[in-house]
């Protein structure tokens, strides 16, 4: 089927003044990205804070007008689209942040909150519906429909995530971006959230752009992962490949950190710790990006700077050396 979300070739981030009178410099926070998210897919975007994952996410939500490539969603570039067709998109994606409390106006209560869409969207619910369809969103999500009338502040942060999930859903979405969406929730809250995104998905066939630092919390919720370095994707997979066979010493790295019970006594699940500061992408390094973190590094990785390419079928990886399967050390 055809993606729900493109991201082709795309540049985004911020203007930054050089000295009082300089001119202004484009720092580029996403530096090149492609990515496709299908419907009803969970693709997660992956990487340390200041890699540009929330950059991609204010991108596609519209909040951010990139320096050059494409958002297209249902395969328009989005610059194309009428005022109708941006008012219908504004629907169809959505955004979950990783603070409810910042994001859910304090004043409102949630019967208000999850209605507010249905002003600007009529026609979407009809007004004598708003009570039944605000009761079932909140029973979809979990929270008891009789809280209607309660303020933000009368809940919990988890409560208010799913709060946040329900608005979300107020006006039917085919994406949500989650940006760090359960980053600041208590582990056990993390899981229920996840559980619940997944039993939306299930019922609703809703799409996922799923963004964190985290890759351990992904891992049995993901479909596709990709794997984001200072503004650029350096590995994209199958969930479950991945982890198996990390290719990126980056991504290597990630998962070294990530606990696992199955590979506890293996030697090379043992933590790669990086060497020296995430680099600035206002003055990124030349050839490959991770190479002054790199313990894999050679001469070419300083001048050369690596594409994402296909490794096999579904797997690219941007390396010039990567790495074999952890899989054949383990087995010997
Ligand atoms: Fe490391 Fe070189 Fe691969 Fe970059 S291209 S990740 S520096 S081995
Ligand atoms: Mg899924």
């Amino acid at each position: 089927s055809r993606p729900v979300l493109e991201l082709v070739d795309l540049v985004a981030g911020y203007r930054q003044r050089r000295g009082a009178w300089g001119r202004r410099k484009e720092v580029r926070a996403v530096a090149g990205v492609n990515l496709t998210v299908y419907p009803g897919e969970t693709v997660c975007l992956v990487g340390e804070s200041g890699c540009g994952k929330s950059t991609v996410a204010r991108s596609v939500v519209g909040l951010l007008e990139p320096f050059s490539g494409e958002v297209r969603f249902d395969g328009r570039d989005v610059r194309t689209l009428s005022a109708a067709e941006r008012k219908r998109l504004r629907r169809d994606v959505q955004l979950v942040f990783q603070d409810p409390y910042a994001s859910l106006n304090p004043t409102m209560t949630v019967y208000e909150l999850l209605s507010e869409a249905w002003r600007i969207h009529p026609g979407l619910v009809a007004r004598e519906d708003w009570d039944s369809e605000v009761a079932s969103l909140l029973e979809r999500v979990g929270l008891n429909p009789s809280h209607a009338r309660r303020y933000p502040h009368q809940f919990s942060g988890g409560q208010r995530q799913r709060i946040s999930i329900a608005r979300a859903l107020s006006v039917r979405p085919r994406l949500i971006v989650c940006d760090e969406a359960i980053s600041a929730l208590d582990v056990s809250i993390q899981a229920q959230i996840l559980n619940l995104l997944a039993e939306l998905q299930r019922e609703l066939g809703v799409a996922y752009l799923f963004i964190t630092h985290d890759l351990g919390v992904v891992r049995h919720f993901a479909d596709r992962v990709a794997v984001m370095h200072l503004g650029t994707i350096v590995e994209l997979g199958e969930v479950a490949d991945l982890y198996e066979r990390p290719a990126h010493p980056y991504t290597r790295a990630l998962l070294s950190a990530v606990p696992s019970p199955e590979d506890w006594r293996s030697a090379e699940t043992d933590e790669i710790v990086l060497r020296g500061d995430v680099p600035s992408p206002l003055d990124p390094p030349q050839g490959c990006r991770f190479h002054t973190r790199c313990w894999k590094a050679q001469d070419r990785c300083r001048v050369d700077e690596p594409r994402l390419v296909d490794r096999d079928t579904d797997h690219p990886v941007a390396c010039h050396f990567p790495l074999e399967a952890l899989a054949s050390s383990a087995a010997d």
